[in-house]
């Protein structure tokens, strides 16, 4: 298929990156600096998000005030930067006083729909602040409403998006204006059939970003953010961590699957289907280049990084009969469906059964699946065990099933941390250990140092 609009970028820049004036001016600057930049997604000023989930939560008139206070006392060091703030700081006050009649109504009759009208006035708030910042700097912005073309199922706190709505809309109010403007749009909200504003999940902006790169069928993708690219590991666990330049979709695809927050990990899907490059650079130091990731990459390593998920969820099903096991797994696997849980990882023995759960996609962070009724539906058929506030800690690479010497190696080296749970096998690009949430860092540690920074001969 040919590509309409060979050279337009879409940049994405999150939460450090629109944090406060000088961040919002710095990306402002690197949006300019890239006349193909077209499309500019944003998130929430950092820690904003987090304020409105908590909000959303239900909270007491006086920590709501508290809230609020600094909800607004980051908006307003913005605003106070800002050479004409007259306009502007009328419309947030307006969104800071939906935000404080929403957490009222949320501290009365919590709800997932009202969670998402609520926390999505971060990133409208951000968006409306970094369209001023650039329309200062005399650049052509236009503020657009994302929830436009951004359609959605109703699961809210991790909706799906329709795809092929968004191309659609997309065509009609996106692309007629790329020439003249540069479209500030919001990350992480898009909304259902009802009108119901909805959010894609935590981090989800890196995802809209893609989307609307998919819809718009661009040349590429810019991830800004607080970190020169993807690393090896998680640079804050081990300072070591080396970048990598170049890599595959499947191989990036798989690290923020298991938990590299760098990237959301549906970021990577939409630019797989039009193979659109997706570059991950720092915002606040461009100079320093980044990683681009794409569809394939020049020798593949075998080992490429170590990712982790926390607060994880186990699982134990056992038997109460001496049943067939595939009977059993049977059984299990259709009450899990049938109550919604999706299991992430799956080890099973003769009448045993344990599952990994990662509650931490869905914006409120809570697992809401493991509820009463699957108990009861469990019970009469198997003992449950469960055990929250557990770490996975994943090798990502390439034919890790050859051979038996790394699973060896790695499993010894992680043996007094009490690992939980083993997965090897199922997929030759991932060998992932459940363990226990305190363990999780020098467990990454452990693991980077012997793979990354030490040589190794299997
Ligand atoms: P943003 O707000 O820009 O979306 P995030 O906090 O979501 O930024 O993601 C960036 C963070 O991801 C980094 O600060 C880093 O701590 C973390 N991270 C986790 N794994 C990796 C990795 N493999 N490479 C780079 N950063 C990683
Ligand atoms: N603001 C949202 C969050 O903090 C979405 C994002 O930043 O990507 O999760
Ligand atoms: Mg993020």
């Amino acid at each position: 298929m040919t590509r309409i609009y060979p050279h337009v970028v879409v940049a994405k820049f999150g939460g450090t990156s629109v944090a406060d004036f000088d961040a919002m001016n710095r990306s402002a600057r690197i949006v300019i600096a890239n006349p193909d930049i077209r499309v500019v997604v944003l998130s929430a000023s950092a820690g904003v998000t987090n304020l409105l989930v908590e909000l959303a939560g239900g909270l007491d008139p006086l920590q709501r005030s508290d809230k609020l206070a600094t909800l607004q006392a980051i908006q307003f060091a913005i605003i106070s930067r800002l050479k004409q703030p007259s306009v502007i700081s009328k419309e947030i006050e307006n969104l800071l006083e939906n935000i404080s009649q929403l957490a009222q109504a949320a501290a009365e009759s919590p709800s997932a729909a009202l969670s998402d009208e609520l926390v999505s006035h971060g990133e409208l708030m951000s968006s409306l602040l970094f369209t001023e910042v650039l329309r200062e700097k005399e650049a052509g912005a236009s503020w657009f409403d994302a929830r436009n073309v951004i359609r959605t199922d109703s699961n809210y706190g991790c909706a799906e998006p329709d795809i092929a709505a968004l191309s659609a809309l997309a065509e009609t109010q996106l692309r007629p204006r790329l020439e003249n403007e540069i479209i500030i749009t919001q990350g992480f909200i898009g909304r259902d059939a009802d009108g119901h504003t909805t959010t894609l999940g935590r981090g989800g902006s890196d995802y809209t970003a893609s989307l609307i790169g998919e819809a718009l069928h661009v040349g590429r993708v810019d991830i800004w953010t607080d970190v020169a690219g993807i690393y090896t590991t998680d640079p804050r666990i081990a300072p070591k961590a080396q970048r990598i330049d170049q890599i595959s979709f499947s191989e990036a695809t798989d690290m923020a699957a298991y938990g590299a927050k760098v990237l959301h990990p549906a970021t990577l899907l939409p630019a797989m289907r039009k193979n659109i490059p997706v570059f991950v650079g720092s915002s606040k130091d461009t100079a320093a280049g980044g990683t681009l990731v794409c569809s394939t990459t020049e020798n593949p390593p075998r080992y490429r990084a170590v990712a982790v998920r926390r607060k994880q969820t186990l699982l134990r099903l056992h038997s109460l009969t001496e049943q067939s096991s595939s009977h059993f797994l049977a059984q299990m696997f259709t009450l899990l469906s049938q109550h919604s849980v999706a299991a992430d990882l799956v080890t099973t023995s003769e009448n045993s059964i344990a599952l990994a759960l990662d509650p931490t996609n869905a914006t409120s962070g809570e697992d809401h699946s493991l509820t009463t009724s699957l108990f009861t539906a469990l019970s009469s058929h198997c003992r449950i065990e469960v055990e929250t506030g557990l770490a996975l800690v994943t090798l990502v690479g390439n034919q890790l099933t050859e051979g038996t010497g790394i699973c060896n190696e790695v499993y010894s080296r992680l043996e007094e941390h009490s690992v939980r749970m083993v997965c090897h096998g199922a997929s030759s690009n991932t060998l992932c250990f459940l363990l226990p949430g305190e363990a999780a860092d020098s467990a990454v540690k452990t693991l980077h140092h012997r793979l990354f920074e030490q040589s190794c001969s299997f």
